[in-house]
């Protein structure tokens, strides 16, 4: 037997608690885990992690009294004790030793029925398995929430991407029938933005792109929608707002737009303005796809009348009227 230990020490004591099924710790006088093997780490994988750190928390509660017992003994003990796995009890042959520097070596073994021991195994193998397809199952969640968010955010300037913003226009046409609110959208476009691209490159257009965007959902209420449309066009919804406050909103916007500086390289500076479109509404006369065409005319107006400025293209009892911002170029043209 002296021989066997010296062995051991000499050739991986490590090795064989790495190895054994059987569970050894080290706990302190408190009961508290300290170090322990493999085989005793999947019992704890298993308890909520508030509890793990106590041994007597892994025994039934029959069992505690005598586990108490024994650490009180001065000599080492040797007790049947039952020990928990998804809450059932199983017997174990258990050896608490008390050491030197006041801590304590504990040894289980299970004891009982060999079927005891192969239901408890495989209640462990299920259990690790659960652990696992928790795991891949939050992966896979996380990986489904990016994909969702890439196939419906535009790459360039993160805002919703065409499909998102027409999915979203479909969802407020439906709300404000059914709720009987008001609704307009704003159909915008940057002006004169292809001679950006031709004076600076595509790169600085795309930075421009960026700038512009990001100031305009700056200039929006938290329920308004702004999506990318295409190119340098944007389509914004405004829930619950009728005409007066939008026309508010939108030289709010041609506003930001035209005192926003976006600086490019080589120290140079640059402004740009916008045009909108303007259109609410219908409600259950006009479908999702009419009111755009009518923001979008209404856009080309402005366009055709000397861009950064809005146009609204509605209907009244006299038919489709058409007005526009009472602001011109000229005034707006500070540098
Ligand atoms: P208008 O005032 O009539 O709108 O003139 P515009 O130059 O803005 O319009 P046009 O349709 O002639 O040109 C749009 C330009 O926008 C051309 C296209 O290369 C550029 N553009 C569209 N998408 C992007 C992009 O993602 N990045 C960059 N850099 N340029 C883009
Ligand atoms: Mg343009
Ligand atoms: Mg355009």
């Amino acid at each position: 037997m002296d021989q066997i230990i010296n062995v051991l020490a000499r050739n991986g004591l490590s090795d064989l608690l790495n190895f054994t099924q059987a569970f050894v710790a080290l706990i302190d006088s408190s009961s508290v885990l300290l170090e322990w093997n493999p085989a005793f780490g999947q019992m704890l994988n298993r308890l909520p992690s508030s509890e793990a750190w106590l041994l007597p928390n892994l025994l039934a509660a029959a069992s505690r009294p005598r586990f108490n017992e024994m650490m009180l003994a001065l000599q080492p003990c040797r007790d049947n004790l039952q020990l928990l796995f998804e809450e059932e009890g199983f017997d174990f042959d258990c050896l608490l030793t008390s050491l030197p520097d006041g801590n304590y070596l504990f040894f289980a073994q299970p004891v009982g029925k060999s079927h005891d021991h192969e239901l408890m195994r495989l209640t462990r193998e299920i259990n690790n398995l659960k652990h696992i397809l928790d795991i891949k199952k939050i992966e896979l969640e996380a990986v489904l929430v990016q994909a969702y968010e890439v196939s419906h955010t535009d790459a360039l300037t993160f805002l919703a991407n065409r499909k998102q913003i027409i999915a979203d226009l479909q969802r407020e046409v439906i709300a404000c029938e059914r709720y009987r609110k008001p609704f307009t959208i704003f159909m915008l476009d940057i002006d004169h933005f292809k001679h950006v691209n031709d004076s600076f490159g595509h790169a600085e257009g795309d930075k421009a792109l960026i700038e512009m965007s990001a100031e305009m959902l700056k200039g929006i209420r938290h329920a308004d929608k702004l999506g990318r449309y295409g190119g340098e066009e944007f389509l914004l919804l405004l829930p619950a707002t009728a005409l007066k406050s939008a026309i508010t909103l939108a030289d709010r916007l041609l506003t930001i737009a035209r005192e926003k500086t976006i600086h490019l390289e080589n120290d140079q500076n640059i402004r740009l303005t916008i045009s909108i479109g303007i259109a609410q509404i219908r409600i259950g006369k006009e479908s999702w796809d009419e009111l755009l065409r009518r923001a979008d005319k209404a856009l080309y107006m402005s366009k055709a009348n000397g861009r950064d400025q809005w146009t609204v293209l509605n209907y009244s009892d006299n038919g489709i009227i058409s007005s526009r911002s009472a602001l011109s170029r000229s005034l707006h043209r500070k540098e």
